[in-house]
């Protein structure tokens, strides 16, 4: 369960080529690399790609850019006032990511140096 008082985010910042900002209703604030947002994608097609067993065999086909480093943000549109939705350069634009989704997600730490 996310802390309740992290709701509703009191501002919500992109950079296409870089990451989403996130701050909370609490003060604090989180930060998403746009392909840590592309490999979170809560839309079913992802979770079930997640939850299947790597297969060292499976050929890269969506998601691909997301390897190549060149994965950005064409869109985002917000949903209602309680979620976003992300349109990426690889054509993948399905995922609704709730801001309680995003609250719960965990991002990586932030590269030092
Ligand atoms: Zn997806």
């Amino acid at each position: 369960m996310p802390p309740a008082d992290k709701l509703p985010p009191a501002r919500v910042q992109l950079d296409r080529y870089a990451a989403l900002t996130m701050t909370w209703a609490d003060g604090t604030s989180d930060v998403y690399p746009v392909p840590f947002l592309r490999t979170q994608c809560p839309c079913a097609t992802c979770r079930e790609f997640r939850e299947q067993p790597q297969d060292p065999f499976r050929v890269l086909g969506e998601g691909a850019d997301v390897v190549t480093g060149d994965l950005h943000v064409e869109a985002m549109t917000p949903v209602g006032h309680y979620a976003l939705q992300f349109a990426f350069s690889d054509g993948h634009g399905t995922g609704i990511y709730s801001y309680e989704y995003l609250s719960e997600l965990s991002p990586p730490p932030p590269h030092s140096g």
